[in-house]
C-alpha cells in the first residue's frame, strides 16, 4: 500500500491493478495459479526481478521462492543471459528460418542427457508433451497414453484427464471444453504403483502407445518417484511394445546437469532390472523451463528412430513459427552454459537449509507435516494424516491444505514471496545465498504460529 500524500487515504496499487485486469483479462491472470485463488488476497503485480529477488509495483521487494516456476535457477535477471538477449535481440527477433544457435542448444542437451539423440524445439512445455504423445503414436500406431493422477503435462486435451470412478478404465475430462470421446484415449493411474501399470498393461496392453510420467512428480506438491519406478515402468512399458515419455519440463537441468535422469542415473543401488546391466532409457523426454532461461522454449527428444518420425523427416507433423526463436534459444544457452556444478551445488544447499529450517520452525509450532523432496525441489505437506511423507495424489489430498494460506501470507507480509498454492513446488536459485535464507528463516517463526492456528 503506498501514502501518496500527506493526508490522502492510501491507495492500493496492486488491488487497483488486479481490478483493472480483471476487467480485461479472464480471472485478471494469463495462468491460473497466479491469482492467488487458493490461498486468497491480492497477487502482487511484479515490475522487476532480479537474482534471489522480485520487486512490485508498489516498489516492494520480496525473497522470491517462484524463480519464474523453474526457469531462473542462476537468480534472475543473470548478467550473462540478459547480455546474451540482448545481444541476439540486436540482430533480430525471429527470423523464421534455421540458425547456428539451435543446433548448439540440441547439442549441448543431447551431451548431457544421453536417451536424447536428436531434439525437436518447440515453445511451450504444453506443445512439448502434446508433440511426443502424437510422436508415440505415430511409432506405435496405436491410440491409448497412459499418466497418473496428480501429474501435469500441460493444457492439451488428452491430458487434462482425470480418474473415473474405481469402475471406469478410462478417464473423463478434467476441464469443460475437453470431449469425453478425447480422453477417453487416457488412462489416468495411482502414481508410484507398478501393480496399477501392471494390471493396466495387462488388460489393454496391445492398445498402449506411451506412458507419460513426470520424471519427478512436482505439480501436486514434490512426490519423488519410489526407488526403481521410473525404471520398473519402463521395463514394462517396453515389455509391451509401448513408449516411455519422461517428462522433465519442471525437472529438466534444475535437479542437475542432466535432470531427474541424471539424478537416477548416478544413484548407486540395486537393479531394478530383469536383465542386469539394462539402463534408464526413457524412449522420449520433454523439456521447458530452465531450457529457455526465462523465455519460451521448450523441446521434445529421444531415440533417433522415433524422433525421425517427425515432420519433414517423418510422417508425424509437427511445427512452429517462433520454434527455436533467437532470442529465446540465446536465453536458454546462456543459462545452460552458466549452470556449472557450483550452482547445482548451491541450489542443493539452499533448498537443504530452507526445507530444513521450514520444518524445525513448524515442528516448534506443533504443526505435523511432511517435508517432500525430489533434489533441489521440496514442498511441504500438512497435518498428522501425511506427516509420514505422501507418494501419490490421494495422499496428497488427505493433508490439512488449508493451513498453508495462513502460512503462505504471513511469509508475504515478512516480504518472502512462496508458491500461491500448497499443491506447488518451492524453487531456489544459485542467487539464494546465506544473507537471503536468513531473509526467509526470520520470517519464518509468525508464519508457523499461523499454520498452526
Ligand atoms: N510438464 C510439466 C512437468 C510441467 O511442470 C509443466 C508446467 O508447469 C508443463 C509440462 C507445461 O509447460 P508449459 O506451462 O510451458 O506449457
Amino acid at each position: 500500500t503506498t501514502q501518496t500524500a500527506p493526508g490522502v487515504a492510501p491507495v492500493d496499487v496492486n488491488a487497483e491493478l488486479f481490478d483493472r485486469a480483471r476487467r480485461a483479462i479472464p480471472g485478471g491472470v494469463n495462468s491460473p495459479v497466479r491469482a492467488f485463488g487458493s490461498v486468497g488476497g491480492t497477487p502482487r503485480f511484479l515490475v522487476e526481478a532480479r537474482g534471489a529477488t522480485v520487486t512490485d509495483v508498489e516498489g516492494r521487494e520480496y525473497v522470491d521462492l517462484v524463480a519464474g516456476w523453474g526457469p531462473a535457477i542462476l537468480g534472475h535477471a543473470d548478467p550473462r543471459v540478459i547480455e546474451a538477449v540482448q545481444d541476439a535481440a540486436s540482430r533480430g527477433l525471429s527470423f523464421g528460418a534455421s540458425t547456428p544457435v539451435e543446433t548448439e542448444l540440441a547439442e549441448l542437451i543431447e551431451e548431457r542427457v544421453s536417451p536424447v539423440e536428436r531434439l525437436r524445439l518447440v515453445s511451450t512445455g504444453t506443445e512439448a508433451t502434446m508433440s511426443a504423445i502424437r510422436l508415440a503414436r505415430g511409432f506405435t500406431g496405436r491410440d491409448v497414453v497412459v499418466k497418473f493422477a496428480g501429474h501435469y503435462h500441460g493444457h492439451s486435451d488428452g491430458l487434462l484427464a482425470e480418474a473415473g470412478s474405481g469402475l471406469a478404465t478410462f478417464a473423463l475430462p478434467a476441464s469443460a471444453g475437453v470431449p469425453a470421446d478425447v480422453t477417453a484415449l487416457t488412462m489416468v493411474l495411482p502414481y508410484n504403483d507398478l501393480d496399477a501399470v501392471r494390471d493396466a498393461f495387462a488388460a489393454h496392453g496391445d492398445r498402449i502407445a506411451a506412458v507419460i510420467t513426470e520424471a519427478a512428480a512436482a505439480n501436486m506438491g514434490v512426490v519423488p518417484p519410489e526407488p526403481g519406478f521410473n525404471a520398473a515402468l519402463i521395463e514394462l512399458a517396453h515389455q509391451h511394445g509401448a513408449l516411455v515419455i519422461s517428462d522433465e519440463v519442471l525437472t529438466g537441468f534444475r535437479v542437475s546437469a542432466g535432470g531427474w535422469w541424471g539424478l537416477e542415473n548416478a544413484t548407486e543401488g540395486p537393479s531394478v532390472f530383469a536383465n542386469p546391466g539394462d539402463q534408464y532409457l526413457p524412449d522420449l523426454m520433454t523439456f521447458g523451463k530452465v531450457i529457455g532461461g526465462g523465455m519460451p522454449v521448450a523441446a521434445l527428444g529421444g531415440r533417433a528412430d522415433v524422433m525421425d518420425l517427425l515432420a519433414p523427416s517423418g510422417p508425424v507433423y509437427q511445427a512452429g513459427t517462433l520454434s527455436g526463436n533467437p532470442v529465446a534459444v540465446a536465453a536458454g544457452l546462456a543459462t545452460l552454459r552458466a549452470a556449472d556444478d557450483d550452482v547445482y551445488a548451491r541450489l542443493d544447499e539452499a533448498a537443504s537449509v530452507i526445507s530444513s529450517e521450514v520444518s524445525r520452525h513448524l515442528a516448534a509450532e506443533g504443526v505435523a507435516h511432511a517435508v517432500q523432496r525430489a533434489g533441489n525441489l521440496f514442498s511441504f505437506a500438512f497435518g498428522e494424516e501425511v506427516a509420514g511423507g505422501v507418494r501419490d495424489y490421494a495422499g496428497v489430498q488427505r493433508q490439512e491444505a488449508w493451513r498453508y494460506a495462513p502460512f503462505f501470507h504471513a511469509m508475504l507480509d515478512a516480504g518472502v514471496s512462496l508458491p500461491p498454492s500448497v499443491f506447488e513446488a518451492w524453487f531456489v536459485t544459485a542467487a539464494h545465498d546465506d544473507a537471503v535464507i536468513e531473509r526467509i528463516v526470520s520470517a519464518l517463526p509468525a508464519a508457523a504460529k499461523a499454520a498452526a492456528a
